[in-house]
């Protein structure tokens, strides 16, 4: 792998420390951008990463969520604009990659845990913005994640 989306990984490592204990009821309805009126913004090389991962997820399964209880999913994607990697069974297809973003558990319901999560974030943050811009010049921009998707 790639050194800088190795050092991505072992950030995403630390970040999931940061949040140890921490749970919510996997509802995704944080995958739901048209819900919760929000969605992840995400950075170069963290697009490298989940490009990285979809090649990756052909023949292997390892990169799936466990478990989700998820919400049924309308027939009608587009209105409730689910994450295009959230898969028709309710699991994140990039769990293993999946964004600093939907690390955060941000969501209302989510139950902390003795991790120090709020305390850290805004360093995880900056030591994101800083891995991506030397892994690419502007890469430390974020843009939201469906945009980064669909290729605008
Ligand atoms: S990348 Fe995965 S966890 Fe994040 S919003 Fe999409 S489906 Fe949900």
């Amino acid at each position: 792998m790639d050194p800088f989306l190795r050092e991505l990984t072992e950030l995403y490592a630390r970040v999931d420390a940061s949040y140890e204990g921490w749970s919510c009821s996997g509802t995704t309805e944080c995958c739901r951008f048209g819900i919760t009126g929000r969605q992840p913004y995400v950075t170069a090389i963290e697009v490298s990463l989940l490009r990285h991962a979809l090649a990756g997820a052909g023949g292997s399964g390892s990169i799936l969520a466990p478990r989700r209880r998820a919400l049924p999913i309308t027939p009608n994607r587009e209105l409730e604009r689910i994450c295009p990697l959230l898969s028709r069974d309710g699991r994140c297809s990039v769990y293993a990659a999946r964004p600093l973003g939907c690390r955060t558990y941000y969501c209302a319901r989510a139950r902390p845990g003795p991790g120090p999560a709020r305390d850290s974030l805004h360093e995880h943050v900056r030591e994101l913005q800083d891995l991506a811009a030397r892994h690419q010049l502007g890469g430390e921009l974020a843009r939201p994640l469906t945009r980064v998707l669909e290729g605008a």
